[in-house]
């Protein structure tokens, strides 16, 4: 989408220059006099390397406008002064109105400048570049005030220009000093260079040449280091909608100095006082100026094109990314529905086969959605790591008719990269409706806020139909959790929640050898509150990481107190994957064994296979801690997750608890009991202790123990107790049922 273009203006610009150049240099030399002749060549300079990049369609017109008219009528006064230095017109001299025509110009330009500098905002690049402009604009008009000066050959026009140079260069230099990019610092100090040697050139030369000649040759290498240092790229560094504005007005400005230094040039070839070098330098100028224009133009538009392409477009799939989405949902003309898809199974691609493996089936996933999608009329973004967001013309009511299909193309990806077919790759929609005509901002994300709680309550309902559309029951479960949260904060600030113990107990002596902690909250507005639903809410806002060390203190505190380490019974605690991953857990732990001098063997962390899924995290570095401490430390819910094993020699795992859902399947029809089975088997050998969970039966309990599992903890034994019961369930000995059932 850029070269085109580019080349087309490169190549413009080149031919005008390699037009204009030897016209100019004809035109001197042919009709060294013939002054309508330059004055036609040098606005025809003019026009082209204005007019050149204006036909560029995406600029700002008032801009251009502003720009282009302020630098005619700088230029047209400037020449007009030159070329007519002695003409009345009137009782007035021409040269006089004429210098007062191109400082309004200037005046104009000035202003344009100081803007330039505003729009650039924080982004010192900019600001930088609108800086160097402004020094550019300020010797320019000083030169043109020593001009209008020095017209006599009196003491006072020649210190009037001296001063005027030397306040050019002060300026410039402040701007030098201001500058942290190096390049443009001496960038910078060229433009000072070239503006004082060309003011102390053009008030010397007549009286003392060799004085002119090398003040000149002191303009030429500033003019050269302009050109060679000023950057060409790394201008814009960051995106969004205020510096493509800037760049803009950048672009359009950067026209500037190729214009000012082209009319300049028109008039120094017919002036009397130009001599060869002045001739050779400004010849020099011109062509490093087109070259530069050229240059910097280029530059600019490419990383203006590259940051638009960016700040709408996601990197590894090529979609639409969430701004493009957030502009779609702008003001659409026709009722349409967002749905928010999320892509689930990525991560153990990406934890078996590597990174690049899992990005390669994520982009397979965008392309097939893309497809999809494109051909029922909408389109496709990627809104987060695994997440898509299509927009579909239609209520959500219909559009749910094609999540199916939307479903399967997802589906199809991890076939279509090597090796990571026999991993399976399923998607979870929320849908929610984008109504037309809405412009307000706020208003306009209500969509995406509106999906993400119906992909929430999709992700949260198991089994159901892989979508959820947002509604009024949405809604209300977003309020009950929002009110669940508010009240949890309350209750853990008061230490409000409280600890119950479910027994563990051998199989084989029906003794209690552990005590799970499970916490246990009953609100004032809320009544009895699951910890299923409220440890949910709590590990989603940080709040767990209080919670979970209230709980660990409390059970620790009641466990002692009931005697539960004095007799070398365990007590195991649930933790959270954050608040593993919250700095200082280890030590949290460490300091509560030291204060009741409990043997860190017997605290058992309860930890989900969640935790061991990236290798990279540093939750696995605290596990290691724990296990250093001499925790022990168990797998919970074993057989319900991804049962990825891999990591059972990676770290140190005690204990393995099998889920409940698996317990329940020992009795039934499947193949549960071989599963179970296998586990046990496999635990066994690894020399884990296996806690089978929701054990409600004398059955289960019987296949458990000819099973060669260890130790159960369910219904049939006891529910959790509160803790002034802990004590008598240490005494207590649980039935061992007589035979096993095949
Ligand atoms: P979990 O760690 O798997 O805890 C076992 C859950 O199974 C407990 O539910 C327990 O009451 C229940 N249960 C025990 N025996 C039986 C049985 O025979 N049959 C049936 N159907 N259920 C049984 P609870 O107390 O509702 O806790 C639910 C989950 O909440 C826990 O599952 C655990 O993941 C979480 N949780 C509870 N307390 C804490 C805590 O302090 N911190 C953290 N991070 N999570 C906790
Ligand atoms: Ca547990
Ligand atoms: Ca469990």
């Amino acid at each position: 989408m850029r070269s085109p273009q580019h080349a087309r203006r490169a190549a413009l610009s080149a031919a005008a220059l390699a037009v204009l150049v030897p016209l100019l240099l004809l035109a001197r030399a042919r009709w060294g006099e013939a002054q309508h002749l330059t004055v036609a060549v040098g606005l025809l300079a003019l026009a082209a390397t204005v007019l050149v990049p204006a036909r560029r369609p995406r600029g700002s017109l008032a801009d251009l406008a502003k720009h282009t008219g302020a630098a005619a009528v700088w230029s047209t006064g400037t020449a007009l002064a030159g070329l007519y230095p002695t003409t009345l017109v009137g009782p007035v001299l021409l040269s006089h109105v004429a210098h007062a025509l191109s400082l309004s110009g200037l005046a104009v330009i000035a202003v344009q400048q100081l803007r330039h500098a505003r729009v650039g905002g924080d982004d010192q690049p900019l600001l930088v570049e609108a800086g160097l402009y402004g020094s550019v604009m300020a010797s320019t008009a000083w030169d043109g005030f020593a001009r209008a000066g020095y017209s006599g050959d009196g003491w006072w026009d020649a210190s009037a220009g001296l001063v005027i140079a030397v306040g050019s260069l002060v300026a410039a230099g402040t701007i030098v000093l201001a500058i942290e990019h190096p390049r443009l610092r001496l960038s910078s100090a060229g433009v000072a260079l070239g503006a004082l040697g060309t003011e102390v050139s053009a008030l010397t030369s007549t009286q003392q040449p060799l004085t002119g000649q090398v003040a000149l040759v002191a303009a030429l290498v500033g003019a050269v280091a302009v050109f060679a240092f000023h950057p060409r790229s790394g201008l814009v560094r960051h995106g969004g909608a205020a510096t493509a504005r800037a760049v803009r007005r950048l672009r359009v400005a950067s026209v500037l100095p190729a214009t000012l230094l082209l009319a300049d040039v028109a008039v120094f070839v017919v002036s009397p006082r130009a001599d060869g070098v002045v001739f050779v330098f400004f010849a020099a100028v011109i062509v490093a100026a087109g070259l530069r224009y050229a240059a910097t133009a280029r530059a600019i538009d490419r990383t203006r094109d590259r940051l638009s392409f960016q700040a709408l477009h996601d990197q590894l799939t090529g979609l639409q990314n969430r701004a493009a989405l957030q502009n779609a949902l702008t003001g659409p003309d026709r009722t349409q529905s967002l749905v928010i898809l999320e892509v689930g199974g990525l991560d153990d691609i990406t934890d078996v086969l590597g990174v690049s493996v899992g990005e390669d089936v994520l982009r397979a996933a965008a392309t097939n959605l893309r497809e999809h999608v494109r051909a029922l009329g909408g389109s496709t973004f990627r809104v987060r790591h695994d997440e898509f967001a299509v927009l579909l013309p239609g209520f959500p009511d219909e559009v749910v008719r094609h999540l199916p299909g939307a479903f399967a193309a997802v589906s199809a990806a991890p076939l279509q990269v090597p090796g990571a077919g026999r991993f399976p790759v399923e998607a979870v929609a929320g849908v929610s409706r984008v109504d037309p005509g809405v412009r307000a901002e706020g208003d306009a994300t209500l969509p995406l806020v509106h999906a993400d709680l119906a992909l929430r309550d999709a992700r949260t309902t198991p089994a159901g139909s892989g979508y959820s559309v947002y509604s009024g029951a949405v809604a209300a479960q977003h309020a009950r959790r929002l009110l669940v949260r508010e009240r949890l904060a309350l209750a853990v600030t008061e230490g409000a929640v409280d600890v119950h113990f479910q027994p563990i107990v051998d199989f084989s002596t029906g003794r209690v050898v552990k005590f799970e902690a499970l916490a246990r909250w009953d609100d004032a507005v809320l009544g009895r509150v699951s910890p299923v639903e409220f440890i949910a809410v709590a590990e989603e806002s940080n709040l767990v990481v209080a919670l979970g060390e209230h709980v660990l203190r409390r059970a620790v505190r009641s466990a002692h107190a009931a005697g539960v380490f004095a007799a070398g019974v365990r007590l195991a605690v649930n933790v959270s994957v954050v608040q593993l991953q919250s700095p200082g857990f280890a030590d949290v732990v460490r300091e509560i064994l030291s204060a009741y001098r409990i043997p860190p063997s017997l605290l058992t962390l309860e930890l989900t296979e969640s935790v061991f899924l990236d290798s990279d995290s540093p939750a696995e570095r605290v596990v290691t801690d724990l296990a250093g401490l001499g925790c022990q430390i168990a797998i919970d819910d074993f057989g319900t997750g991804y049962s990825a094993f891999g990591y059972l020699d990676r770290l140190p795992v005690h204990v393995l608890k099998i889920d409940r859902s698996l317990t329940q399947s020992l009795t039934g029809e499947g193949n549960g009991r071989s599963v179970v089975r296998t586990v046990v088997d496999l635990a066994n050998r690894l020399g884990l202790t296996v806690v089978v969970e929701g054990v409600e039966t004398h059955e289960e309990a019987s296949i458990c123990r000819s099973m060669q599992a260890g130790l159960g903890q369910g219904w049939l034994y006891s529910a959790a107790v509160t803790a002034d019961r802990v004590a008598a369930e240490l005494e207590r000995e649980y039935p061992v049922s007589p035979e096993a059932v095949r």
